[in-house]
C-alpha cells in the first residue's frame, strides 16, 4: 500500500500543478482586453500620413492600461478602397487582437492652377490670349488636358467684366472650377490710376461714430486690414473709437471737424481753422499730428464755389505749402447715394470697379449701415483676387482731379 501512495503522489501533484496553470491562463486570458474606443476610418485619398487621425485602440490587462499595442501595417492613404489593420496587445503570454476596417474615397474635386493673372484688363477689340493652367487630382493625379474653356460670355467689343470659366471632372466625377475675370476697358483709361497696382485703399469718410465705425473696425481687424479713416467730429464717435482705430494700424486722416460747406468754403482762414480743430484733437488722442487729409465733396467738388468762388484752388495750394497731402478717389462705391440704398449694392458697386492694372482708393462712409454690411464681402472679394490692402501716405501718387 505504502508503495503505491509514494508513486501516485507526483502526479496528482502534477495534474493539480496543471489544472492550477491552467486556471491561471484563462484567467490571464480573460483579464486582458482590447477594443477600439474612437474609430476615424474614412480618408480622402492622399492624405498626408501625419494628418491621419488613426482609431484609438485601447488595451487594459486586469483594469491597467497596457501601452504595447502593434499594429501588422500603417494605413495606406494611396489607392481608394477598405483595408484591415489589425492592432495586437500583448502582456506576459498574453496576446489579443482586434481588426479595424479602414476606407479610403476620392471626395475632393481636382484643383486647377491658373498661369498669368486672374484678372486681366483688356482694351476694347483685343482679345485675351490663353496664359494656360495645370489640373491635379489626389487620385486621378495630372489632369490638365481633361480642362474645359469656356470664354463664350465674354464680350470682346463691350467695355464690361466678364468671365471665362475652367472646368475639369475626376473618375469619380467631382467637378473642379476656377474662374478668370477679364476686364474689358477703353483705351483711353477706363480708370484713374492712384497708388500701386493691384493695392486696393479702403478710405472711410465722415466718421467716427459709435456704431458702423465700430463695426468696420471689427471686421477690419478679423481680415488684418488696415484702412484710412477721413474723420470728422459730426458723428458723435467717441475719442475711444479714434484711439482704437490708431492703435489697430489704421491711418487716421482729416475731413474737417464740421464738413458744414458753408462754413468751410466761405474763406480759406475759415476753412483752416476748421480744419484745426479736428486736427489737433487727433493729434491729442493719438500723439501723432495728421498729414493726410480729403476734402468735403473731394478737391474737384462743384460745391465749394457758391461759397467763395476759386476757393479749391488755394485750398489744394495751401495744403501742399502746409505738408498735407490731400487725396481723392477714383472708385467710388456710391454709398452716400440715395440709390444704394442696401449692401449689396454697395457690395456690386464696389467689386466690378476694382481694377487690379492700378490702385484702387475707395471712397466709403463708416458712418453707413450699407458700408459695414457689405465690407466682409468686400475683403473677401478682393483677396481671394489677390489684390493687396494697403493704407494711403504721402507716398501714394494719385493723378489729382481738375481743381475748381
Ligand atoms: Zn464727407
Amino acid at each position: 500500500m505504502a508503495k503505491t501512495k509514494v508513486k501516485k503522489t507526483p502526479i496528482v501533484i502534477l495534474i493539480i500543478l496543471l489544472i492550477i496553470l491552467l486556471i491561471g491562463l484563462l484567467i490571464g486570458f480573460i483579464g486582458l482586453s482590447i477594443k477600439v474606443v474612437d474609430k476615424k476610418d474614412v480618408y480622402e485619398v492622399g492624405l498626408n500620413h501625419k494628418d491621419i487621425e488613426e482609431a484609438s485602440i485601447k488595451c487594459t490587462f486586469f483594469g491597467k492600461e497596457v501601452n504595447s499595442i502593434k499594429k501588422d501595417k500603417e494605413i495606406d492613404t494611396s489607392k481608394k478602397g477598405d483595408q484591415e489593420i489589425t492592432y495586437t496587445c500583448s502582456k506576459l503570454l498574453f496576446n489579443k487582437s482586434v481588426k479595424v476596417k479602414y476606407t479610403v474615397l476620392d471626395k475632393d474635386a481636382p484643383k486647377i492652377e491658373l498661369k498669368g493673372k486672374k484678372i486681366k484688363v483688356i482694351t476694347v477689340g483685343s482679345k485675351y490670349t490663353e496664359e494656360g493652367y495645370t489640373a491635379t487630382d489626389d487620385a486621378d493625379g495630372e489632369l490638365t488636358s481633361k480642362v474645359k474653356v469656356d470664354s463664350s460670355k465674354v464680350k470682346y467689343n463691350q467695355v464690361g467684366n466678364y468671365k471665362i470659366t475652367y472646368t475639369v471632372t475626376d473618375a469619380n466625377g467631382n467637378t473642379g472650377e476656377v474662374v478668370r475675370q477679364i476686364k474689358v476697358r477703353t483705351a483711353n483709361g477706363y480708370y484713374g490710376g492712384c497708388g500701386e497696382e493691384n493695392t486696393v485703399y479702403l478710405t472711410f469718410d465722415d466718421g467716427p461714430n459709435n456704431t458702423t465705425t465700430i463695426q468696420i473696425l471689427d471686421i477690419l481687424k478679423k481680415y488684418g486690414v488696415k484702412a484710412t479713416f477721413f474723420v470728422t467730429s459730426t458723428n458723435g464717435g467717441d475719442d475711444s473709437v479714434i484711439k482704437r482705430a490708431y492703435d489697430e494700424g489704421h491711418k487716421i486722416a482729416v475731413h474737417t471737424a464740421s464738413h458744414d460747406y458753408a462754413k468751410i468754403y466761405k474763406s480759406t482762414a475759415a476753412f483752416w481753422d476748421d480744419f484745426n480743430k479736428i486736427s489737433s484733437r487727433i493729434e491729442k488722442i493719438t500723439g501723432e499730428k495728421p498729414t493726410l487729409m480729403r476734402f468735403p465733396g473731394g478737391a474737384s467738388n462743384t460745391v465749394s464755389r457758391h461759397y467763395s468762388s476759386g476757393i479749391m484752388k488755394k485750398l489744394t495750394i495751401e495744403a501742399e505749402e502746409k505738408g498735407l497731402s490731400y487725396f481723392d478717389w477714383n472708385r467710388d462705391s456710391t454709398d452716400a447715394e440715395i440709390a444704394t440704398d442696401t449692401s449689396d449694392k454697395v457690395y456690386d458697386q464696389v467689386t466690378l470697379d476694382l481694377n487690379e492694372a492700378t490702385g484702387n482708393v475707395i471712397l466709403m462712409h463708416d458712418i453707413k449701415k450699407t458700408t459695414a454690411g457689405a465690407l466682409e464681402r468686400i475683403i473677401q472679394y478682393a483677396q481671394e483676387n489677390e489684390f493687396k490692402f494697403d493704407v494711403l501716405n504721402e507716398n501714394v501718387i494719385c493723378h489729382h482731379r481738375a481743381v475748381n
